[in-house]
Parts: structure tokens; C-alpha cells; sequence
């Protein structure tokens, strides 16, 4: 669908290329890149040792041939993903990154970044697997410290406490304006669509300059404020109101989120790491930056926390919050983490939220598009007669 625009979007629509040319110029500055993969990766710390971080994650199939010359095939397309740009040297975040951070989020991406560190120095953040519990809090305090020594030692660059606290404070800023944009669609009219916001919420991971990036973005929150009163909405009064939950989407990854708004449905709200999951929680910016880093970080409701109530919590608040008639969890195949607890999301929309819910597993192929078309026209049948 053709969506109406605020006029500061094609910036973000060329997020990418800016931020290519603002890390070309970082690097000949001598700044430090640090590519990373996760929603875990506290990036306060990165940048406080003068680092910038990029995301590296895989989100077109083109590299997945690649990547199964040495993964096997029936891993998630994410890893295939990233790990196929890193060995075809395709994509030019990989390239301009001098190491990598790593996670032991879930077991497909810890034996990648095995192989990812005989091509990249790369430092590894061992992650525990509860959350409510003193000693996972004390392990990952301990994680993010060891960060700090190796950042320090790579970098050349002391971290202080107030350089933390200083990031930590214009992250906070940054997460602020994100979720303040995602509330401008907590009811009608919907004044950016599901697609639109996830382009904005990923060009927050390719930031070199987060004082000047949140800038934009408040010309951005200025903009559509005026477009919503002003009335303008990129769907109908009665369009399907949709969240969407589960494995990370992006640019290239998208075809669910693309087709449920082109079956005329609009996604109001992205649960998953592109959207509330990376930017609803904020650092305490008092007290002990580490301790606070680690708290934050450690309660960020990913599949691979066992057990994961965070999430079941944050879908039920957004749920409420913007008024959502459907749930759609996509999740990539082989992810086993998202694919089981998809069963205890479907109990949680059904019986307890009332909200007709649809599990969608798929991968970065269009192969099953034409497929995941009827599937979805069915479910929005569902949602408006609910
Ligand atoms: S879904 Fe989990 S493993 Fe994937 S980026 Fe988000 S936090 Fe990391
Ligand atoms: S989508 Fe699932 S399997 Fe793939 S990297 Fe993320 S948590 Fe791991």
C-alpha cells in the first residue's frame, strides 16, 4: 500500500547510506567499529569507549547459499544470514567493523560466532539463562566488566564511570523518542505504518552520532503529532489493528509484516527485537553504571531465557495499550526457542487476551509467500469478525 509520509522519512529511508559515509569518516578519525549481533550487546559501554556499534544482522537470503557451505541447512536463516555476509564479504557494516561482539544467546549463534572469530577479532559475552536470580545478575555484572577490559584494551580508550553514565543517559533519550513514536499508533488515526516504523526503529542500529540521530527523530515525533491531528492515517478506521511478536525482521526480512498491511490490515505495534523488545526497558541513570547496564540488559524478554515471563507480561501491556484485535508471531524456521514458546503465546492471546493469534514459520525465501498470503487473509477474517 502507499502510505502517506512525514517529510523528514526519506532520511530515514536512507539511513543506511548516511551512516556508511558518517563510519567511513569515524574510522579515518581512528574510531573504533564494533559489529554486534544482539539486543543483549549493552552498546552504553561501546560507546563510551569511544566505539560506534553497527548491527550485523543477516536479513536478505542472498548470502544463505554461502553460509551452507559450512551451516547446516536447517538453521535459522538469521545466522545462515549473517555468517554468509561475513564469509562472502557482502555487506559493508561486516567489512568496516574491527571486532565483533558476540553472545550465547541461543545455541545456533554461539558455534557461528566460532567460526565468525577466525575471521574477525571477536569478543564473546557469555549470558545466563534466568533472570530473577542474584547470581545470574552478579555473573552478567561480571560479563559486562570483562566487556569493559577487552573495549579498553581494544580501544586504547579508558572507560570512566561518567562517560557511561553520559551514553547511558543519550541512549535513554534515544529509547524515549522510539517508544513515543511507536505510541502515536496506539489508536486511530495511525499516522506511520508497521513498515515505515520498523525502517525508523532499524536505522537505530546504524548510528554513528546518537545526539544528532535523536534530533531526527524529534523532528520525526513533531511531524507525525502534527499529521495525527491533522487526521491523516495510513489506514482506515476499521482496518485490523496487529502486533507482531517473535523472531527480529528488518529490511529484506519483512515479507509477513508487508503482507498483512497489504492485505489491509496495519501493523500498530512490533513486539520483537526491532521494536519494544530493543527500546521499552530504560537504564537506571543513578547508582552503579555497571550494576545498572546489567539490570536492564538482563531483563530483556528473549526466547532464549528460560523462563521468559517478560515476555507474556510485555505482549499482554501492548496489547492493551494499542487496542490490538489480532497477534501474529513470526518466527524463523529452526529457531527452536521462539517456535516452542509460540505455544505458550497462542494460550496467552486465546484464553487469557482473547485475541485471535497466528504462528507463522518461515524463512527469508519468497518460496511460500503466495502461501503466507491466504493464510493471512483467512486470520484477518477471523480478527474482524471477532
Ligand atoms: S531475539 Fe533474542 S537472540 Fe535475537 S536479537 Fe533479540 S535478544 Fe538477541
Ligand atoms: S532467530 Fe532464533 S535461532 Fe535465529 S539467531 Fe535469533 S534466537 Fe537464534
Amino acid at each position: 500500500m502507499t502510505t502517506p509520509k512525514p517529510p523528514c522519512f526519506p532520511r530515514f529511508e536512507n539511513w543506511a547510506e548516511k551512516s556508511l559515509l558518517d563510519l567511513d569518516t569515524a574510522r579515518r578519525q581512528g574510531t573504533k567499529i564494533a559489529g554486534v549481533f544482539c539486543t543483549y550487546a549493552p552498546l552504553e559501554l561501546v560507546r563510551a569507549a569511544g566505539a560506534v556499534p553497527v548491527s550485523l544482522c543477516g536479513k536478505k537470503q542472498e548470502p544463505i547459499s554461502a553460509a551452507e557451505k559450512h551451516l547446516p541447512a536447517n538453521l535459522c536463516p538469521l545466522i545462515k544470514s549473517s555468517y554468509g555476509y561475513a564469509v562472502t564479504d557482502a555487506c559493508p557494516f561486516f567489512a568496516a567493523s574491527d571486532f565483533i561482539l558476540g553472545e550465547t544467546t541461543c545455541d545456533g549463534k554461539k558455534k557461528m560466532f566460532e567460526l565468525l572469530q577466525e575471521i574477525k577479532p571477536l569478543h564473546l559475552l557469555h549470558l545466563p539463562y534466568l533472570q530473577d536470580d542474584a547470581t545470574a545478575l552478579a555473573f552478567w555484572v561480571d560479563q559486562i566488566q570483562r566487556m569493559q577490559t577487552f573495549l579498553e584494551q581494544t580501544t586504547g580508550q579508558r572507560i570512566t564511570r561518567d562517560r557511561i553514565q553520559r551514553e547511558i543517559h543519550d541512549a535513554n533519550r534515544v529509547r524515549r523518542l522510539l517508544k513515543k513514536i511507536a505510541y502515536l499508533a496506539s489508536d486511530h488515526p495511525v499516522p506511520l505504518s508497521g513498515l515505515d516504523a520498523m525502517r525508523v526503529f532499524e536505522s537505530s542500529s546504524f548510528v554513528v552520532n546518537l545526539p544528532e540521530f535523536a534530533g531526527l527523530l524529534e523532528t520525526l515525533v513533531q511531524e507525525l503529532t502534527e499529521m495525527k491531528a491533522r487526521g491523516v492515517s495510513v489506514c482506515t478506521d476499521d482496518a485490523p489493528r496487529i502486533l507482531l511478536t517473535g523472531c527480529p525482521v528488518g529490511k529484506g526480512s519483512d515479507k509477513v509484516l508487508k503482507l498483512i498491511e497489504d492485505s489491509g490490515a496495519v501493523v500498530v505495534c512490533l513486539e520483537n527485537c526491532t521494536g519494544f523488545k530493543n527500546f521499552d526497558l530504560l537504564v537506571e541513570e543513578t547508582g552503579d553504571p555497571f550494576e545498572a547496564l546489567a539490570r536492564r540488559y538482563l531483563r530483556t524478554p528473549c526466547s532464549c531465557m528460560t523462563p521468559n515471563q517478560g515476555r507474556f507480561d510485555l505482549i499482554s501491556r501492548l496489547t492493551q495499550d494499542f487496542k490490538v484485535q489480532g497477534i501474529v508471531d513470526q518466527t524463523w524456521q529452526c529457531c527452536h526457542t521462539y517456535n516452542v514458546e509460540a505455544h505458550g503465546i497462542k494460550k496467552l492471546a486465546e484464553q487469557t487476551l482473547k485475541v485471535p493469534f497466528l504462528h507463522i514459520e518461515t524463512d527469508y525465501s519468497e518460496s511460500d509467500t503466495e502461501q503466507l498470503r491466504t493464510r493471512i487473509e483467512a486470520f484477518l477474517e477471523v480478527v474482524e469478525m471477532n
